[in-house]
């Protein structure tokens, strides 16, 4: 299966729930799905883009809900 990039920027709506970070000064957010993303938080009259960043904190969000309605010993 080949991986999607996706590059969204100021104003377009998230379509995958995580950590994104900005190629204006790499500040971080955590935008849920359907969020629109804003613009940089350092600098608000700027437009920017974000790319999506994995990280294991957000697999372990994922792994808790998962685990609420299928619980392991
Ligand atoms: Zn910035």
């Amino acid at each position: 299966m080949p991986e999607v990039t996706i590059v969204p920027k100021t104003g377009d709506i998230n379509k995958q729930f995580g950590v994104y970070s900005n190629v204006c000064c790499g500040y971080e957010i955590i935008i849920r799905e359907g969020a629109s993303f804003p613009n940089c938080p350092n600098h608000r009259k700027s437009e920017t883009t974000w790319n999506f960043v994995e990280t294991e904190k957000i697999q372990q969000v994922v792994i808790r809900k998962q685990s609420q309605s299928n619980p392991a010993a």
